[in-house]
């Protein structure tokens, strides 16, 4: 228990939480570039392509600009996302809110740092995929493919750069099978299937499912009708110019648009 209790404090502070992104995002590939600033300034690089190493101060400001951006764009000042994902210099870029004025940014090829996204939220939110068995957070390891052999984070089931997908990997700190998903970690029958086993304190720790929050999902729904409603504007724009008449169009276009409707409204997952 005690070690346990260890292993989470391990997370407590921006600087621990900053240390187990670094490890995450260093030994991932398609990242070129980690840096970690406070207040804007840089307060810890991890260049792994050394071609980079000369934009960290650079890249140090922009996180924290990137943030007071992402602030002023929502009403009310209050930020959703603590972890977006943006371009710069041609390159695809994650900025996280660690709080206290600290940010962490990753650069690079866009899988490597798409990779990174969910479990970087996690660790952020505090709530990182740990394995059941000894606590340890597994949201800060990579390992590597077997379908590519590029290291990717071990808590994400599919690999970014081939597609390949995994159902269950090793605890990189005890070594028991680990059945992965997308919502969840938990241990694996040795046949392969998973199995809620009953760890000693392991109860806060088994299944972290992910849900956005209310808001968030009321405003995708928004976005999904706002998206609904200008396919089927275009639509009868577009038959309108060529010359269809409305009865046909109407006619011709009902079960593609209810379709559009139906996959848009439709809950993922
Ligand atoms: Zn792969
Ligand atoms: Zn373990």
């Amino acid at each position: 228990m005690a070690a346990l209790a260890e292993k989470r404090t391990q997370f407590g502070t921006p600087e621990e939480i900053l240390t187990g992104l670094i490890a995450l995002a260093s030994s991932t590939d398609g990242i070129d570039i980690v840096v970690a600033a406070h207040e804007g300034f840089t307060y810890a690089v991890n260049a792994r392509n050394p071609e980079y190493e000369i934009l960290a101060d650079e890249l140090a400001a922009l996180a924290s600009a990137y943030l007071q951006a992402i602030r002023q764009r929502i009403p009310g000042g209050e930020v959703y996302a603590r972890v977006v994902m943006g371009e710069y210099e041609g390159k695809a870029i994650l900025v996280a809110d660690v709080g206290e004025g600290f940010t962490f940014l990753a650069m690079g090829e866009y899988a490597g740092v798409k990779a990174i996204f969910d479990p970087v939220l996690r660790v952020i939110e505090g709530k990182p995929f740990k394995c059941p068995a000894c606590g340890v957070v597994l949201d800060i390891y990579a390992g590597r493919c077997p379908g590519c052999g590029r290291l990717v984070p071990i808590t994400q089931p599919t690999c970014p750069f081939c597609g390949y997908t995994v159902s269950s990997r090793p605890c990189p700190n005890c070594g028991k099978m680990l059945s992965l998903s997308v919502s969840r970690v938990e241990l694996a029958r040795p046949g392969g299937e998973a199995e809620e086993e009953q760890v000693e304190g392991a109860e806060e720790v088994a299944v972290v499912r992910v849900e956005p929050p209310p808001r968030v999902r009321a405003a995708r729904r928004l976005l999904k009708v706002v998206i609904g409603s200008a396919v089927a504007g275009i639509y009868f724009v577009s038959t309108y110019i060529l010359g269809v008449s409305p009865a046909t169009a109407i006619v011709a276009g009902l079960v593609p648009l209810a379709t559009v409707f139906a996959l848009l409204l439709s809950e993922p997952g």
